[in-house]
């Protein structure tokens, strides 16, 4: 049987699935990252994790893997040397020091462009370029891609999303000119579409893990587009509307939709693009008022047919960018009911409406009609939302089988067999 490997790196663990040639899923593995760990020892964890993360697949599931792709935090980066050492510690994907060199990047970067951040890839590796151990770094990579190297071999290679973050033009597939006539530029990886082949195993880690040796390993992706790929939405239209900590919309469309007023940017999916934004709005206010236990109990005495007439704005904090793109914008959390049944439906009945005012602005900017709804994270399971979304949505919502990245990132993998 022909089998395909995906692993992805999270913020607190890594974690592996292996699929067949139909999707389903043969193995799945899973480890949390130390809880003491510092920075510098991040690089050795990584390693660590990756290869015993391979080593608890069954040698009989491992022998069969005939690819295998890697997703990481996006914006999590790393300087190495011609040998593929990192020469520092890896700047995480929330990684603020580069906030030093954004006035720099802000002259040189078109207006917009999703590299003026303080934490984007391109802000870290010109912060980088004025650090003592810069002269010793050869290649500038993501997470994904090194650790992808650990097993190919092959240095200087990333995909184009991971690099959206890095100035890649992704529409074009090129580096635009105002990035390579810089003086880093040299270190820049080269850009192939993810689940790209880059050649096999090298015989050690074959030899090592287990591994078939002409086993072909991939470019990877960013852990959130793994995450909406497992979802199995593909068509112009579908979109993952995950309800988390935050609230983050992704919708597929024919056009590509940009507009740093509300955060809106588009990723490449083949020949689509992935439209999204994030609201601070989401379970951390839930989270805020009441316990996992309470927001399912609770949640099974509302009446989900009978709209709240609570008109809240659930924030934790000032502010919001998505879809109100306001700084100032003051948390709406009253008036408070004495009951908390009625309380928690306002605040439900509150984030849908924000859900669906998120997909009407991405609508208006230009991205397809959205015909349905997937939703991943830890609101997915809560029916009583579901069915009052429903009344604001009006697409079919549809739980998706398959929300974790490494799943995402296992179909990434496969797709050499059709390419
Ligand atoms: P993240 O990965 O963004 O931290 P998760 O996807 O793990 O978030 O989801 C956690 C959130 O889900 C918490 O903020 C919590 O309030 C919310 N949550 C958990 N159970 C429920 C429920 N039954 N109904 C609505 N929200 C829930």
């Amino acid at each position: 049987m022909d089998l395909y490997l995906g692993i992805d790196f999270g913020t607190s663990g890594a974690r592996a699935v292996v699929i067949d040639i139909g999707g389903n899923i043969q193995a799945e593995v899973e480890e949390q990252f130390k809880a003491d760990t510092q920075a510098n020892i991040w690089i050795q964890m990584w390693q660590e994790t990756l290869f015993s993360l391979i080593k608890q697949i069954s040698q009989p599931v491992r022998q069969q893997i005939k690819a295998i792709a890697i997703n990481g935090t996006s914006s999590t980066v790393l300087l190495c040397d011609r040998q593929g050492t990192p020469v520092s510690e890896p700047l995480l994907y929330n990684d603020g020091r580069g906030v030093e060199v954004l006035e720099t990047v802000k002259a040189i970067a078109p207006t917009n462009s999703t590299v003026i951040s303080a934490t984007s890839s391109l802000v870290k590796l010109l912060w980088m370029s004025k650090q003592d151990f810069f002269p010793q770094g050869c290649y500038f990579l993501h997470q994904a891609d090194w650790l992808a190297f650990l097993l190919h071999g092959k240095l200087g290679i990333s995909d184009y999303h991971n690099a959206l973050k890095l100035g890649y033009d992704v529409e074009r597939l090129e580096y635009p000119n105002w990035l390579t006539n810089l003086s880093v530029a040299p270190l820049l990886p080269q850009i192939l579409a993810p689940g790209t082949a880059i050649g096999e195993v090298t015989a050690k880690v074959s030899d090592s893990l287990g591994l078939p040796p002409d086993c072909i390993v991939c470019t990877g992706t960013t852990d959130s587009i793994a995450a909406f790929m497992a979802s199995g939405a593909k068509n112009p239209g579908e979109a993952v509307t995950s309800l988390g900590s935050t609230l983050v919309l992704k919708l597929l469309s024919r056009t590509r939709v940009e507009d740093s007023r509300y955060g809106i940017y588009s990723h490449r999916l083949g020949d689509l693009w992935l439209t999204g934004g994030a609201s601070n709005t989401g379970g951390a206010v839930l989270r805020h008022f009441f316990t996992d236990a309470q927001l399912q109990s609770l949640s099974s005495e509302i009446n989900a047919d009978k709209a709240s007439l609570l008109n809240y704005y659930p924030l934790l904090k000032v502010g919001d960018r998505f879809p109100i793109n306001d700084p100032q914008l003051q948390p709406r959390l009253e008036p408070r009911p004495d009951n908390d049944v009625e309380f928690l439906h306002g605040l439900l009945e509150s984030i849908a409406r924000i859900e669906a005012q998120g997909y009407q602005l991405l609508q208006q900017l230009g991205a397809d009609k959205l015909t349905c709804v997937y939703t991943a994270g830890g609101g997915a399971k809560n029916a009583t939302w579901t069915r009052i979304r429903d009344r604001y949505l009006k697409v079919p919502i549809i739980q998706p089988i398959n929300t974790a990245a490494a799943y995402g990132t296992a179909l990434l993998a496969k797709q050499i067999h059709s390419n």
